[in-house]
């Protein structure tokens, strides 16, 4: 088997249970390993570090799969991580055969590159690392075996994928596909595996959309950047006064006022717009609102991108101060990995002070519990939000 040999003082991360390997650490590869391939990971002065996926394209050259020497990485191996994630979501987060979950969330449960989530009977899987692309067809048949009467969809089509010099892979695999209907907190929602954003629907506000719905009672709502509803449909559940639901994309529109349709709720206003523009447009019209929901795309995917990224954040959170009524609330998000919580704190606190608002935070907000942070991969949170009170 090919070895990684990393430079000395390397090694630290990895004992730390830190599962990557930068390209910059390695001092030298031995052996000719394909992309994908498990390597054995070793310290400049032999110690055992782990078995990995090797990335041959990628500036994270390898992620470690497991830190003990005596595992072997095989169908067995796969089989226990997917069905110890899967049991984990089934102790912990209530997640009915109607429901959506996620059922692996990549580092946080030891397996890097792989994500599941379950719609009801269907499954969807993106791959992202090389790893995870030469295990497809065992973690395909662990993941069958373990849950039969599923069907597999895959969605391999995340922007990392070229950093691997992967490209991206998409359809079923297993199984037939029906519509993917599912329930969230007793509403009904649709996803589509094949077209919609990241495998169909955004399961990590699952929770925060349950707290949006308590408070909506009454209350005048602007839900940013809408995508399917989520949002909206659950402030409209909750009560909500009025809903206006921003969005760029009229495809994203559609599937929300469907959404409401199919809840029997009270019609909602939607309006295909830039959310950067049609703040200043709210503004410049008078417009207040009681409750205000940000939950943009990822503006900065790496941290070189963060500073562009901290602009964007502050412009919308400006406006939305602006546009809030005195004891209004904004739930505010950043799913970017290159924000770490404190900064994104900083950006939505000198919004604040900017739009002149005296503003205060009643909860620090994060993705639901079936996505969970492994203690020791940090980079695992990327969603962090707060809930103020202005
Ligand atoms: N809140 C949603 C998820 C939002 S995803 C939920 O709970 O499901 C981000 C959305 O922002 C996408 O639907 C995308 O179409 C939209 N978007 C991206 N840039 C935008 C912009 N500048 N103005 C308006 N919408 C934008």
């Amino acid at each position: 088997m090919a070895k990684l040999i990393l430079k000395p003082g390397k090694e630290r991360s990895l004992l730390r249970r830190h599962p990557w390997v930068f390209s910059g650490a390695v001092e030298r590869v031995q052996g000719t390993p394909e992309s994908g391939a498990t390597v054995e990971v070793r310290s400049h002065e032999g110690q055992f570090l782990g078995w990995a996926a090797y990335s041959a394209q990628s500036r994270i050259l390898a992620r470690v799969w497991d830190f003990a020497e005596r595992q072997h990485i095989g169908a067995d191996f796969f089989r226990q991580r997917l069905s110890d994630a899967v049991a984990m979501r089934t102790r912990l987060c209530a997640a009915g055969p109607r429901h959506a979950v996620r059922l692996v969330q990549a580092e946080s449960d030891g397996l890097p590159g792989i994500v599941v989530d379950r719609y009801a009977r269907t499954l969807v899987l993106q791959l992202s690392s090389a790893g995870a692309y030469y295990w497809r067809d065992t973690l395909i048949e662990q993941l069958s075996s373990l849950l039969p009467e599923h069907a597999i969809f895959e969605r391999s089509d995340a922007d990392v994928l070229t950093l691997e010099g992967l490209a991206p892979a998409i359809g079923l695999r297993h199984g037939t596909m029906s519509a993917v209907e599912f329930e969230e907190n007793g509403l009904h929602f649709t996803a589509d595996p094949q077209h919609g954003h990241k495998t169909g629907f955004y399961l990590d506000q699952r929770d925060n959309r349950l707290l949006a719905r308590s408070l909506a009672a009454g209350r005048e709502a602007l839900d940013c950047f809408c995508y399917s509803g989520g949002f909206t449909v659950s402030l409209l559940a909750g009560g909500a006064a009025s809903v206006l639901a921003l969005d760029s994309s009229a495809e994203s529109l559609r599937a929300a006022q469907a959404h409401v349709e199919r809840n029997g709720l009270p019609p909602a206003q939607f309006l295909e717009a830039d959310v950067f523009q049609a703040l200043r447009k709210l503004r410049d019209q008078g417009r207040q609102f009681d409750l205000v929901v940000l939950d943009p795309p990822k503006f900065a995917p790496t941290a070189a991108l963060a500073e562009r990224a901290a602009r964007g954040y502050k412009d919308i959170n400006l406006y939305a101060f602006k546009l809030l009524r005195p004891g209004g609330i904004l739930l505010t998000f950043s799913c970017s990995g290159g924000i770490s919580p404190d900064l994104f704190q900083k950006i939505v606190a000198g919004a604040a002070l900017d739009a002149g608002v005296d503003a205060r935070i009643l909860r620090h907000l994060g993705a639901a519990p079936d996505h969970p942070v492994a203690l020791a991969f940090p980079e695992g949170e990327y969603l962090k939000g707060l809930l103020i009170a202005t």
